[in-house]
């Protein structure tokens, strides 16, 4: 809990938030092993092709759909098939089931809407329609809650287990006013839904510090074995994160010219290939462009994007990701909604979203490829940002709080999980629904 949600939390600081109007994080409930995914019912409604599955998903992943006791008993989540609305009028649907009970719901509830991919629609503008709904159910929950949209194509509704497992949990603590597709494919179900990466190997760069430490550590939590790759300098903390998460270093800077035969050599002999590749090592050299010097614009498009591209062609020529691979980038708000002093910066993180949907297409069916766009997470990255501008980037969201590592970690995990196989071509925010960009 940063200093003001502490302040905001107590007796007297309740008072002042209330009589100015400011902002008021909730704490967020996140996952927990020992707690259940949510602490209440969920609610299905909605009348589509997907009712049925989704039931059959709640009961699986152990969610309570019974209707609450009592008048003051809360609902903890609010997931509505909307694939069966097929005419502007029939949105009135949305109405007749969110009205009723959206006041219902309990703290960090949880609110998803179904629908199908527009294109594929009977009404493509019906379809459409649900993001504006959805989106401003996101900026209206308080006390934690979150809305996502999930367009399900034709055919993909035995592919929703993994995303609903994320969504309805504290997993996706951070994560709200996202619409994510899901396409058909052939389903990995895991044996054990704890330890979904069991007998994977997955290679994390950047992952001495920061976010980059934490997706190993989720992603050995789920059971991947975990190589951490960072620069040499960081050979120390990068040891301490291999050893606690019983994975191993790869000491290597990815811009050398011998970075992407190293890393395929260390894959191939050691693991016989890879399951999971993370490209978490980022840098900034903030600038405004007139003042940015070369060696600062150079340094940002290679580590962040060019040595990415040269990895991802080493592994793929030389058939190191398995089959069911994942390959997931870590992008940025800043690649959306642009930001000054960042031109560098903003350009590799627009790039990752480009990466997505070139290699989602060129490895269709036989890896998924996804990124993860941060917004304002607490790390020794944003603790160097100047604090007025930093308290805005904490504030300035729907959940008016900063993110933690673990939060982007547990987006990778969704995206990693081996279920998930339906989910490719994403850039999903995590960023609390930030303000900033669309
Ligand atoms: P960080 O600086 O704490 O960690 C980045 C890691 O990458 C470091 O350990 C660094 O040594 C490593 N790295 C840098 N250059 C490398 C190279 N050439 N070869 C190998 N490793 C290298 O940053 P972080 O805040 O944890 O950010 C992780 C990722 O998330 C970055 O891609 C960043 O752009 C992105 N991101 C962060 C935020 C945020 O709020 N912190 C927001 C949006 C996006």
């Amino acid at each position: 809990m940063d200093r003001y949600q502490s302040f905001a939390q107590s007796a007297i600081g309740r008072f002042v938030v209330g009589k100015l109007g400011l902002p008021n994080p909730h704490p967020l409930r996140r996952h927990s092993p020992d707690r259940p995914p949510l602490d209440g019912p969920v609610l299905l409604g909605g009348g589509g092709r997907l009712v049925e599955p989704v039931r059959a998903v709640l009961t699986s992943a152990g969610l309570d759909t019974a209707v609450p006791a009592t008048d003051a008993d809360r609902y903890a989540a609010l997931v509505f098939d909307a694939t069966g609305i097929d005419s502007t009028e029939r949105l009135r649907e949305l109405y007749d089931f969110f009205h009723p009970v959206i006041r219902k719901l309990g703290p960090c509830g949880r609110v998803v809407v179904l629908g199908t991919p527009p294109e594929q629609a009977a009404s493509r503008i019906a379809q459409r329609a649900l993001e504006g709904f959805t989106r401003s159910v996101g900026k209206e929950l308080k006390r934690g809650g979150t809305a996502q949209l999930v367009h399900v194509a034709e055919g993909a509704e035995g592919g929703v287990e993994s995303t609903l497992r994320f969504l309805l949990s504290g997993r996706s603590a951070y994560v709200s006013g996202q619409v994510v597709r899901i396409g058909a494919a052939e389903v990995e179900r895991p044996e054990d839904w704890d330890r979904p990466l069991a007998g994977k190997v997955a290679l994390v760069t950047g992952a001495s510090r920061g976010i980059g430490a934490a997706i190993a550590e989720v992603l050995a939590r789920d059971g991947a074995h975990v190589v951490c790759l960072d620069v040499p300098a960081q050979g120390a903390e990068l040891s301490e994160v291999a050893n606690r998460v019983g994975g191993s270093a790869l000491q290597l800077d990815i811009t050398s010219a011998t970075a992407p035969g190293r890393i395929v050599d260390h894959l191939t002999q050691r693991h016989g290939g890879v399951d999971v590749v993370v490209h978490n090592a980022g840098i900034t050299r903030d600038r405004t462009l007139g003042r940015m010097d070369a060696a600062g614009w150079d340094a940002v498009i290679e580590v962040n994007l060019a040595a990415q591209e040269r990895v991802n062609a080493a592994l793929v020529e030389a058939g190191a990701l398995r089959s069911n691979g994942r390959v997931i980038g870590v992008s940025s708000i800043a690649g959306i909604a642009g930001n000054v002093g960042q031109t560098n910066y903003a350009t590799t993180k627009a790039g990752v979203i480009g990466m997505v949907d070139q290699l989602s297409a060129e490895l269709a069916g036989r890896a998924t490829v996804n990124a993860v766009a941060p917004g304002f997470i607490e790390t020794r990255m944003t603790a160097a940002v100047p604090l007025l501008i930093r308290e805005a980037g904490r504030r300035m969201n729907s959940l008016s709080q900063g993110g933690l590592p673990v939060d982007v970690a547990e987006t990778v995990a969704w995206f990693a999980h081996p279920a998930s196989t339906g989910v490719t071509g994403n850039v999903v925010r995590v960023c609390g629904q930030s303000l900033l960009g669309a």
